[in-house]
């Protein structure tokens, strides 16, 4: 009888360790008590498979985030260390079109709207293989790149981008500060979402930015997230989702107002927010600010409800996808993916769809061509095995390059091939 008691004794410590040992939220450091959405297990987005390693163990990761009841940053523990993800990172931004072009009017919009010049110096963090800051070049104003990954560094400095190879924050500022760089202008475009320490990299912000100077940082929109069902936009690289009045909050602690806001099409809606030391009075906060501030507050991100609702609208949305598949497979016809991205990653693995479902995918991108999507081991081929093997039904990951896409694939309306979208709902296009 006692040893019945003491063998059960060890089990039930065991459970109520795991309730008490929360994780902490990433700015605030509350405890993460709710669930935003639970997307079960999932292999690392951007980990393409050889064909040697199909037969291998595959690593799958938990994918459960949550939501912050006292700062509301929705946000994923890290499960895996940034340096894996990102030192050899297969995402090279010149890869898509539309991106370059929105990368060049930003250049534009920019420079002319802050007075730069061949006097003023530009750092962009995270700044992949040069794809944005080649057009500052062009204009003859000195930048830097700072940017984890060796090899898209190395494509960078190629395109004479001068990068520095290293991971951003507090350190890698006070570094540069010592070697007299200051920024006029600093530059994070998709990076704040894939910073595991995320006070340190905006401690290393203001180090660097000059008294006068201004910093745009371009991020998902969680409200566009939510209110889209975006939620293949959930990966292990992303750690945090931002409101508004989340990240609003993030840089005021460190001493950075933001002073205006544009409200961006990237990604399936963005945020660009400018930003400025505290002391600095010379730009005022914007009416874009405050009227997306009542719109957030309208729609309750300041509150737990609207975050609570989101995991069913998930579910649904993937039965939705998950029956219009069946029906297509059902009647014979054929479906193909297009694109190979991260988000089409998430949403594979999360919904269970394998070549089962779809045969192939296509990739433009050569470093993806010849490998297989994690997780579900789907082949990507290059783009003209869609003319090759002429699929009934094309579904496309990329859901946000939509259009793009659509348009470089006129030809396969030539043999009657449809679209198919499974964001915000699955959807046959017309
Ligand atoms: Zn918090």
């Amino acid at each position: 009888m006692n040893n019945i008691i003491t063998s059960q004794q060890p089990y039930v410590a065991e459970l109520t360790k795991d309730v008490t040992t929360t994780a902490r939220c990433l700015f605030c450091k509350a405890p993460l008590r709710h669930t935003f959405v639970d997307l079960g297990m999932s292999p690392l987005c951007e980990s393409y498979r050889t064909k040697e390693q199909l037969n291998q163990m595959e690593p799958f990761y938990p994918l459960h985030v949550k939501v912050c009841d006292n700062c509301f940053l929705v946000q994923l523990e890290q499960y895996v260390s940034a340096e894996h993800i990102f030192s050899e990172y297969a995402y090279f931004s010149s890869f898509s079109d539309s991106w370059l072009k929105h990368s060049s009017k930003y250049v534009e919009l920019i420079s002319n709207r802050f007075n730069l010049d061949g006097r003023s110096l530009v750092i962009e963090l995270a700044s992949n293989d040069g794809y944005l800051l080649q057009y500052f070049v062009k204009k003859g104003i000195p930048v830097l790149g700072v940017e984890p990954a060796v090899n898209v560094a190395k494509a960078a400095e190629q395109k004479g981008v001068p990068t520095l190879v290293k991971f951003f924050g507090r350190q890698t500022s006070l570094e540069m500060v010592a070697g007299g760089r200051l920024a006029d202008l600093v530059i994070g475009n998709n990076v704040l979402a894939q910073v595991p320490d995320i006070n340190d990299f905006v401690a290393g912000i203001r180090l660097i930015l000059k008294p006068g100077g201004v910093a745009t940082l371009e991020f998902p929109h969680l409200m566009r997230l939510m209110q889209e069902n975006q939620y293949d936009t959930i990966y292990h690289e992303h750690f945090s989702y931002f409101s508004l009045l989340t990240v609003e909050k993030i840089f005021a602690a460190h001493g950075l107002i933001l002073f205006d806001v544009d409200e961006i099409p990237t990604h399936g809606g963005s945020l660009r927010i400018y930003l400025k030391h505290i002391e600095d009075s010379s730009e005022p906060v914007t009416p874009a600010v405050t009227n997306l501030r009542e719109r957030e507050l309208a729609a309750g991100l300041n509150g737990l409800m609207a975050y609570n609702a989101f995991s069913e609208q998930v579910m649904e949305s993937k039965r939705k996808l998950l029956e219009l598949l069946i029906r297509l497979r059902s009647e014979g016809k054929r479906v193909a993916g297009y694109g190979a991205p991260g988000k089409g990653n998430t949403l594979l693995n999360y919904c269970g769809i394998r070549a089962d479902f779809i045969e192939f995918t296509v990739d433009r991108n050569p470093y993806k061509q010849g490998r297989f999507l994690p997780g579900t081991h789907v082949p990507i081929y290059p783009v003209e095995q869609i003319s090759n093997r002429r699929p009934d039904y094309i579904l496309i990951l990329p859901w946000n390059l939509k259009d793009e896409i659509i348009a470089q694939l006129d030809y396969a309306r030539e043999w009657g091939a449809k679209f198919i979208v499974p964001i915000p709902e699955a959807r046959i296009l017309d």
